[in-house]
């Protein structure tokens, strides 16, 4: 079979996919530009990484890799059902939080149907869409953030699926409690909101809405969380979605068996219980945020303010040029272009050396292209 047949086998949806870009990684850097010890703020990663405790946990059970993991993974449901107050059969474990991302739309969403997302959002969601053959209407953004009350109105017969990123990526921006429940009262039964709170452990605002407590009263909501992010297990790929148990019962049905593996799940049961781990996280991306947006205020740049463990600044001339002069100074972080966002840099806080390094890199890159 030639590759050409291939691409008229594929789903017209397929055919248009542009694939996710994810993040330079340090060593492909490394080797592309013969630079040592580069620095990497791309991928919204933990710089302290993972907890000891969830390191030991994956270590001691390597040695039972010839067997398949709990394929219902018992153990960090009954931990996680004590941490946020839920019950167990309402949890839903993902190889990653984009697992659950998707199988809300497997069950939901066919070619006839509408998914919405707002204008800057997680490219996941309109990949997603994409894949599945149904219309998406990505509705423009109000200050860079969701636009609520303009999501709302396009919400018709058609609709299954809501996206909304709280707080969003790439723009750290986020909704209040009152503006989502109005939002959620405001929603159809037939359309599920998928809240994907994947920085939820960074947010610090009293505001922030505590979303799991609406469960019971809209059971068209799925919140779902990630160990990507705060608890530094990006590489292990584990997340979950908390919903309605029947909603729980049919993603199950779409999921493969063992998409979560048991290093990950060891890891993520300790996690849970190293909430110091977590507290240290939290306290070294509130320094890290005061010392980049510092800097971006003595450079005079524009950023969007941000309660997430990255912030997305504009550069004040194409960004793409200013983003390939960093990695020349080994330093990566995330060109928006893609996002429609093609004079912004999205850039992870880091540990206070690493944002130092991005800051000095970043001002001597301007004032040469100045
Ligand atoms: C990082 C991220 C995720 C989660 O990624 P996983 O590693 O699959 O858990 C989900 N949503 C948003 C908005 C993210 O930035």
């Amino acid at each position: 079979m030639t590759e050409s047949l291939f691409y008229q086998l594929a789903l017209a949806g397929v055919r248009g996919l542009t694939p996710y870009q994810p993040g330079k990684p340090i060593e492909e850097l490394e080797r592309e530009y013969g630079v040592r010890g580069a620095v990497k703020l791309a991928s919204n990663e933990n710089p302290l990484g993972p907890s000891p405790l969830a390191m030991d946990a994956a270590s001691r059970v390597l040695g039972e890799s010839a067997r398949y993991p709990d394929g219902n993974g018992f153990a960090l449901k009954a931990v996680l059902s004590q941490h946020l107050g839920v019950s167990a059969d309402q949890i839903t474990l993902g190889n990653g939080s984009s697992d659950l991302l998707e199988f809300a739309a497997r069950v939901l969403v066919s070619p006839e149907h509408e998914v919405v997302y707002s204008q800057y959002c997680f490219a996941l969601y309109p990949l997603l869409t994409q894949v599945l053959g149904a219309r998406g209407q990505a509705v423009p953004a109000k200050d860079f953030g969701h636009d609520l009350e303009a999501m709302a109105k396009v919400v018709n017969e058609r609709t299954r699926l809501v996206y909304i990123a709280n707080p969003n990526n790439p723009t750290g921006t986020w909704s209040r409690s009152d503006e989502l429940e109005a939002f959620l009262a405001a929603m159809p039964e037939h359309v599920l909101v998928v809240l994907d709170e994947a920085y939820y452990d960074y947010v610090d605002e009293a505001q922030y809405p505590q979303s799991l407590a609406w469960l019971s009263r809209y059971p068209n909501l799925m919140v779902t969380r990630t160990f990507s992010k705060a608890y530094g297990l990006a590489g292990l790929r584990i997340g979950y979605g908390v919903s309605h148990r029947d909603l729980a019962d049919l993603m199950n049905r779409v999921r493969p068996p063992f998409n979560v593996n048991s290093l990950a799940l060891a890891a993520a049961t300790a996690a849970v219980q190293d909430q110091g781990h977590l507290q240290r996280s939290r306290e070294v991306n509130r320094a890290g945020m005061a010392q980049l947006t510092a800097a971006f205020k003595t450079l005079n740049l524009d950023y969007i303010p941000s309660v997430g463990n990255f912030v997305t600044v504009n550069v004040g001339q194409p960004a793409e040029k200013v983003y390939e002069a960093l990695l020349g100074q080994g330093v990566i972080v995330r060109p928006m272009a893609g996002y429609g966002l093609p004079g912004h840099l999205r850039v992870t806080v880091g540990q206070e050396a690493e944002n130092g390094r991005f800051i000095q890199a970043l001002e001597a890159i301007l004032k040469e292209l100045r």
